[in-house]
């Protein structure tokens, strides 16, 4: 039984707010307040971790790592699979506690989100059970290639999407044979802790996933300088993968970055406009909280003004409102100091020139959507992640200027391209600087694809086999005729 001081009650489902390190509960003297974005009632006292439980944690981590290597492939599989059964059987818990933790839409958590985190578990096992290497010879000796585990690994993500980021770490880690140490974010810390219910209740040995919560400025220096971690993937800002770079550096970690974007939608004259149209306002999706948001929208001049009628439209017919109701398709945003940071944003890109075609204002915990015109190239609101819902439109004349609008900042996430004619798309996106292009589509992902950024975007690649050269450690066997 978890006490009461020890949970969260989200419409019923009870959360235990400690940490879960080497299969117990652990409380910490101190804790953090978790609130709703909705409407800004507590929903729990947090475990705040220090130095101490990180220490814990990996210790715990590296205990069960022999155990957890040396099980058969087919064995952690299975357990994968049995996670995804449990993340099923509870997915009305994990998306309603979810959707009141982070202000994400329910109805997109019931059909989406949720599905895809059980997909995560599955997707992984199922690969796990394909990976290969083909032997080869030289000069009559064999060549063996073997994925072994790395060892214990640091999983650190932020709070947009905070289980779908989280257990697309988890799952190819476990699967790889490592065992993880898990820290969501401050922002959104619950359903991690229903996570390491689920797998223990899965079988997941004890140890091999911990979780751990508390500020990232605090905990996170403890987990990531620790010379028994061999593997940190970090979703999350350049500020702080910056600092996570040099924390670890003193043990030559590996290290996996996937950062902020400031994603381009080209949209060319000979687009269907409409879905042109469609994949903008698309944009809003998460109050605009998505890092492969194409956030700069960048129009053929010829077709600019039917585009921005048309995107006018559909944007004003959007509902902004309470996340729980299934008619709601912007909620709000996560946290106050962000609000404070989309505003600002928005407030000083008016003062440099810019105007309104839409929004530019908040309402409580709801920020507008927003779209901005008569920006430079290089003022603030064009280079800088706003990580909300405000949107750039800037114009072009030849493709040429587009690609070079396109790949006109520090990061290379995403890039989206609209048009009708094939060859163009072609040429266009050879040019691109991006991780994922998508021509006439957005956020069609398929787990087995590279995924990552470009510059500042990110380090190294994850999704099917780029997630096992990230977490296992490739041994090469040479055998004698
Ligand atoms: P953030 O960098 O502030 O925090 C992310 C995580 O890092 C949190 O868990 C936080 O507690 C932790 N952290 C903070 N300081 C730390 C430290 N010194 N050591 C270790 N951990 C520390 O990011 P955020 O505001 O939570 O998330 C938004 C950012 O994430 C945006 O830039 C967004 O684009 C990016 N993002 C990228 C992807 C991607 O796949 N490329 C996906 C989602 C979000």
């Amino acid at each position: 039984m978890i006490r009461e001081s020890q949970a969260a009650v989200i419409a019923g489902v009870a959360v235990d707010t400690r940490h879960w390190i080497g299969g117990e509960r652990v409380a910490s003297t101190e804790t953090f307040t978790d609130t709703s974005p909705i409407d800004g009632s507590v929903l729990g006292e947090i475990a705040r971790g220090t130095a101490m439980e990180a220490a814990a944690a990996v210790a715990a981590a590296k205990a069960a790592f022999p155990g957890w290597a040396a099980t058969s492939r087919a064995e952690r599989a299975r357990i994968l699979h049995a996670i995804a059964d449990g993340v099923e059987k509870r997915l009305e818990d994990l998306a309603i506690v979810e959707t009141c933790d982070s202000g994400a839409l329910l109805r997109s958590h019931r059909r989406g989100v949720m599905p895809r985190v059980a997909h995560n578990f599955r997707f992984f096992a199922d690969w796990l059970l394909r990976l290969e290497h083909e032997d080869f010879e030289t000069r009559g000796h064999t060549n063996h290639v073997s994925w072994d585990p790395a060892g214990p690994s640091v999983l650190i993500t932020p709070w947009n999407a905070p289980l779908m980021l989280a257990t697309w770490k988890v799952a190819p880690a476990l699967a790889a044979g490592n065992t993880v140490v898990l820290k969501p974010a401050e922002w959104s810390p619950l359903t991690a802790s229903l996570l390491a219910d689920i797998a223990a209740e899965a079988g997941l040995p004890a140890g091999v996933l911990n979780v751990v919560q508390g500020y990232g400025a605090e905990i996170g220096d403890a987990l990531t300088s620790h010379p028994d971690v061999r593997r940190i993937s970090f979703t999350g800002s350049v500020p702080t993968a910056q600092r996570i770079a040099e924390s670890a550096a003193a043990n030559l970690t590996p290290l996996s970055l996937e950062l902020g974007g400031k994603s381009p939608l080209l949209v060319f004259a000979d687009a269907d406009l409409d879905l042109a149209v469609d994949l903008a306002v698309e944009q809003y999706d998460n109050a605009g909280q998505v890092c492969l948001a194409a956030t700069r929208i960048l129009v053929e001049e010829s077709v600019a003004e039917e585009f921005t009628r048309r995107f006018v439209s559909k944007a004003s017919a959007l509902k902004q409102g309470d996340p729980r109701d299934e008619a709601t398709d912007i909620g709000p945003t996560i946290h106050s100091r962000q609000l404070e940071k989309i505003d600002g944003f928005v407030q000083r890109a008016l003062a440099a020139g810019a105007r309104t075609v839409i929004g530019g204002h908040r309402d409580g915990q709801y920020y507008a959507p927003t779209l901005l015109t008569g920006v430079a190239q290089d003022s603030e609101i064009v280079q800088e992640e706003v990580f909300g819902p405000v949107l750039t439109l800037q114009t072009f004349t030849t493709e040429d200027e587009a690609v070079r609008l396109a790949n006109g900042t520090r990061f290379g996430l995403a890039a989206t391209v609209a048009t009708g004619d094939p060859e163009r798309a072609e040429r266009v996106t050879s040019q691109l600087v991006a991780g994922t292009v998508w021509v006439n589509c957005f956020f069609v992902r398929d787990l087995q694809a590279p995924f990552g950024g470009s510059r500042l975007s990110g380090v190294g690649r994850e999704g099917g086999t780029w997630s096992f050269d990230f977490y296992c450690d490739l041994k090469n066997t040479v055998t004698a005729p």
